[in-house]
This record gives C-alpha cells, sequence and structure tokens, in this order.
C-alpha cells in the first residue's frame, strides 16, 4: 500500500451555476486543508439558467454535510418547506393524488405495510393509503413542523425539502466555497485545450487568460463545452419516453396561504407547476411543441397562475436524456451538463450532489483509471434511468384521452426496464427496493395508486395475521397521525418563527 503518485492537484470548475457552485463548495470542503486548488470559470455574459426551485430531502443532507445551517441557508434563499408533490388531474380530470416524501405506515408485525393495507382493501375497506403518510397528512393541513422535534411520534421519521430560489442558493455556495479557498474567474471561454490524446489541458478566455488545470469539471449548461463539444461524448436522447421539450416559466408574487408542497398539474400538453417561495412563486409549463405552439403555451400559463406576474415569460427548450458517459478522460459533467429530465419530481440539484458523492467515494488520481471511469458511468445512468423509468410512470398510467398529448401517452413506447418492473408489482403484489436507488417502493406506490393500479393480490403472509388485530393497527396508526398533526403551527407561522427571510 503506497499513497499515490499523481494526485489532483487543480480542479478547474466550467460554469457558476447551480452545479457549478454545488460542486466548488463539495470539492473545496473536503481539501479545505491542503494545497488542492479549485478554479471556477463563469461568464456574466452567457448567465445562468436561473430556474430550479423545488429539491427533494437528500438536498438537506448535502447543505448539513457542509457544515451549512439549516436555517440561515432557508432565510437566505427564501426557502419554503416541501413536504411532497400534489398531482392534479394526471389520472382522470378533477381527480389529484398526493407523492409524500418518506415511508408510508409502519410494518406490523415484521409485515410490510404496504401489504397490510393492501389486505384491508380486498376486504372492503376503503380508508386511503396517503391517510397513512405523516408528509400528506402535514400537507393537507397545511403543516409544518421539524420532525426530530416529535420523537416518539407517527410523524418522526417524516421527511422534507425545500422549495428556494436557486439564484440565491448560487450566491450563498458562491460565497461558502470563495471562504474556503476557491477562486472565481469571470470570462468567457473561447478555446479549450487538449493534449495529444485528447485529454483537456487547459481553457482560454477572450480576455486572452489560459487557465490549466489536471481535472475539469464541465458545469457549463446545456451546451456542455467540454463533455461535448470538446471531446464529443455523444448524447443519448430519451424523447420517445418523455416528449415534452420544451418549458415557459414566469415567477408571479406571493400568494397565501404558502403551501408546504409543490403543485404539479396536467395541462393540454403537458403539466404546471407551481412553487411557493417566501418572497414570490415560481411557474412553469412544461410541455411537447409537437402538439402545443409557444404561444398556447404561454396562454395556457398565463390563465392558470394565480398573483400577479412579475416578468414576461421565458420559454427554455431541452432535449431530455443524458451524455453516453458522465466522465470521460480528464471531465466529469454535471447539471444540465450531464443530462436533462423533466422537472416533474424536481430530481436535477439532487442528481448534481449523487453524482459528485459517488465521484468522492471513487476518487481519481490524474490518470483516471478506466476501470473507475466505467463503474462510475455505469451508476450514474442507473440512477438517471430509474428516474426516467420513475417519470415515464406519470404519463403512460394516465386515463386522460381528452387531447392528443394524452392519446399519445396511452400508446407510448415504455421502457422495457419499467414494463417488467410494472409487471413484475402486478404479480408479487410490491416492489423490492433496488440497489442505492432514490426512488424507495413507497413512491412508487404513491404513484401507481394515485393513477389507480393495484396489484393482482397481496403478499398471502399478510393471512397469518388477525385481521380484526391488524385493522385496529391502521385506524390507530392514522389516527394517531391526525392528533398529532393538528397539534402543529401553520407552513407560514413555522417559517415566521423560525426562518423568515428578509424582504428582498
Ligand atoms: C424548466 C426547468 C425547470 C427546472 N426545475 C428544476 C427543479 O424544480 N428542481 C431541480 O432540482 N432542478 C430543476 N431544473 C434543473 C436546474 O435548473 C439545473 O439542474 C440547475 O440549475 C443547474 O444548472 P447548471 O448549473 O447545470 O447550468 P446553468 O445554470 O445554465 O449554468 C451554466 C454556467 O456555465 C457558464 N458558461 C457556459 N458557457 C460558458 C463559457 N463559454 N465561458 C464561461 N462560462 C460559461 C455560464 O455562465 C453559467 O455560469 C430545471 C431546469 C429547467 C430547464
Amino acid at each position: 500500500m503506497h499513497t499515490t503518485e499523481n494526485p489532483i492537484k487543480k480542479f478547474v470548475i466550467v460554469g457558476g451555476g447551480t452545479a457549478g457552485w454545488i460542486a466548488a463548495a463539495t470539492i473545496a470542503n473536503i481539501f479545505k486543508h491542503t494545497d488542492v486548488r479549485i478554479e471556477l470559470v463563469e461568464s456574466d455574459d452567457i448567465g445562468i439558467i436561473g430556474v430550479g426551485e423545488a429539491t427533494i430531502p437528500p438536498l438537506l443532507a448535502t447543505i448539513r454535510s457542509l457544515g451549512i445551517d439549516e436555517a440561515e441557508f432557508i432565510k437566505a434563499t427564501q426557502a419554503s418547506f416541501k413536504w411532497g408533490i400534489q398531482f392534479v388531474d394526471w389520472h382522470t380530470k378533477g381527480e389529484s393524488y398526493f407523492h409524500p416524501f418518506g415511508s408510508i405506515g409502519r410494518t406490523i408485525d415484521g409485515h410490510d405495510f404496504y401489504q397490510c393495507w393492501l389486505k384491508t382493501q380486498a376486504e372492503g375497506d376503503n380508508t386511503p393509503l396517503m391517510a397513512h403518510s405523516p408528509e400528506s397528512v402535514l400537507s393537507e393541513h397545511g403543516r409544518f413542523f421539524l420532525p426530530f422535534k416529535a420523537m416518539n411520534t407517527p410523524l418522526a421519521g417524516a421527511q422534507y425539502a425545500l422549495h428556494l430560489d436557486s439564484t440565491l442558493v448560487g450566491r450563498y455556495l458562491r460565497n461558502f466555497a470563495e471562504n474556503l479557498g476557491v477562486q472565481r474567474t469571470e470570462g468567457l471561454i473561447e478555446n479549450v485545450t487538449q493534449d495529444d490524446d485528447g485529454w483537456i489541458t487547459g481553457v482560454s478566455l477572450k480576455s486572452g487568460q489560459h487557465i490549466a488545470g489536471d481535472f475539469f469539471i464541465d458545469c457549463s449548461g446545456f451546451r456542455g463545452l467540454l463533455i461535448e463539444q470538446t471531446l464529443n461524448t455523444g448524447y443519448n436522447d430519451w424523447s420517445e419516453y418523455l416528449p415534452c421539450n420544451r418549458a415557459v416559466t414566469v415567477q408571479t408574487k406571493k400568494i397565501h396561504p404558502l403551501r408546504p408542497y409543490t403543485v404539479a398539474t396536467a395541462r393540454e400538453a403537458g403539466w404546471t407547476w407551481r412553487i411557493p417561495l417566501q418572497h414570490r412563486t415560481g411557474n412553469g409549463y412544461v410541455f411537447c411543441d409537437k402538439f402545443c405552439s409557444d404561444k398556447e403555451a404561454i396562454q395556457t400559463l398565463l390563465n392558470t397562475i394565480d398573483g400577479e406576474p412579475l416578468g414576461e415569460p421565458r420559454i427554455i427548450p431541452f432535449v431530455t436524456g443524458m451524455r453516453k458517459k458522465s466522465w470521460h478522460k480528464n471531465c466529469l459533467a454535471l447539471g444540465l451538463a450531464q443530462g436533462f429530465l423533466e422537472p416533474l419530481e424536481s430530481t436535477a440539484i439532487h442528481l448534481v450532489s449523487k453524482t459528485l458523492a459517488l465521484f468522492v467515494r471513487m476518487f481519481p488520481d490524474r490518470e483516471c483509471n478506466p476501470l473507475i471511469m466505467d463503474e462510475f458511468n455505469r451508476r450514474v445512468r442507473a440512477d438517471y434511468q430509474e428516474i426516467r423509468d420513475f417519470l415515464v410512470l406519470h404519463y403512460c398510467a394516465s386515463d386522460r384521452v381528452d387531447t392528443e398529448f394524452w392519446r399519445w401517452c396511452k400508446n407510448m413506447k415504455v421502457p422495457p426496464s419499467l414494463q417488467r418492473k410494472l409487471d413484475y408489482f402486478q404479480v408479487a403484489g410490491g416492489l423490492i427496493p433496488g440497489v442505492e436507488e432514490l426512488f424507495q417502493p413507497s413512491s412508487w406506490y404513491a404513484i401507481l395508486t394515485g393513477m389507480a393500479i393495484l396489484p393482482n393480490s397481496y403478499n398471502p403472509t399478510v393471512d397469518a395475521l388477525d385481521y380484526k388485530k391488524l385493522q385496529q393497527s391502521l385506524n390507530a396508526g392514522k389516527q394517531a397521525i391526525e392528533n398529532i398533526v393538528q397539534q402543529q403551527p401553520s407552513h407560514e407561522d413555522f417559517i415566521k418563527e423560525y426562518c423568515q427571510a428578509p424582504s428582498p
């Protein structure tokens, strides 16, 4: 055993959007007491995409792992809390369902809760699955609290995430990273230099300055300045499964009450989001241009927002998919440079953190062993495919046939990996979590139940339980959630007390 003889001494991060600054903060935090240098280059002329406001719980773990105080971060980013997502009109117009973070119900005498619930349904009980989800009941009542303060209650394991202002997140993390010694250089990269084997040696700016490095992190957004325009890594286009390819966004004045969840409403040719922040609301319409023009999309969005618009609607085109390799030679792509899956389950910022965490676990030296790179790329691909399949479920399981878009979805091609999962669910009565998967069975059950899909039967081992006791146990759990939720403050009151942001 020996220490590596060829360590990476200089990182160059290209891009100062959310991805760039998360990367800078994470790597700077790891190497803060060493001579490893990090330089981030960003162009004020190009700017950042400036959208990406809903997150999922692992973001908070990232924030905490950097030693950042949660309340301070919330105040600085005008954040609000999020227990999950309400899906409106997805299965049928006029119906909605909830996807909560965290698990639903608790095991009963070692039996999986979902199987117990299925048994009660088979016996004629029609209590909704979501009555057993703390996050769902809290959302229904507009309440918020910190779960660790409710130890020994059914709310103790509740999980939350944040809605935040992505521009302010970038600003906050920039400050954090610069305090740890990250050097920021403003300027437009016009040229990328490579050695004879194609490995990147540096980037040259319009000003004439040349920045050399050992390892390069491409956070340059959709253009993929290093990973695509320089290394020509190629892109897996997944439009055949997820056809939406444009979004129109607009911010509106704050509305009351401040809901502790994101709302995703199915529309004629896609879906709209509503994300409440402390100082304003974020809105957008994700749509497919085969079924809707930009003009129609803007009109749909403006017709469906609450609150006065704070600017002109903005169109953002995108192609769903991911780079064939996230890590190629001495270049790692993160954020929009790595790939894009529509924001239906708010997974993009999470994928930045998760990819970085994997990179840290597999940390290379300057030679970047191909075995490490291959395994890394395989795992990142699996992460993207898992999320892609989960998103596709939202579309392919819909019963809607009222527009051309939804009729297309009814007959859409389903990825074989998703089809296998759905077939297994039907015959086995449930799902087994995969290795290091983001969406646990409870998330799948939430969407499947919301889409009125139940398996053929429940797991027969549940029949070994005394049915009366089983029913009592489920009722007691449901009642305990209801009782304790009623004692919690409203989302707005909680924020006022704990983390009120200054007026912008
Ligand atoms: C419509 C939409 C909605 C979204 N909603 C969500 C959401 O709810 N939740 C979520 O987690 N994610 C969401 N995302 C994704 C999220 O916005 C991004 O993952 C996140 O903002 C990271 O962006 P980025 O840093 O990769 O790219 P960008 O913000 O585009 O940053 C690119 C950076 O590269 C720099 N750059 C580019 N070219 C050059 C050059 N030649 N020279 C110098 N600098 C250069 C730019 O100046 C900029 O600093 C959404 C995305 C879209 C499109």
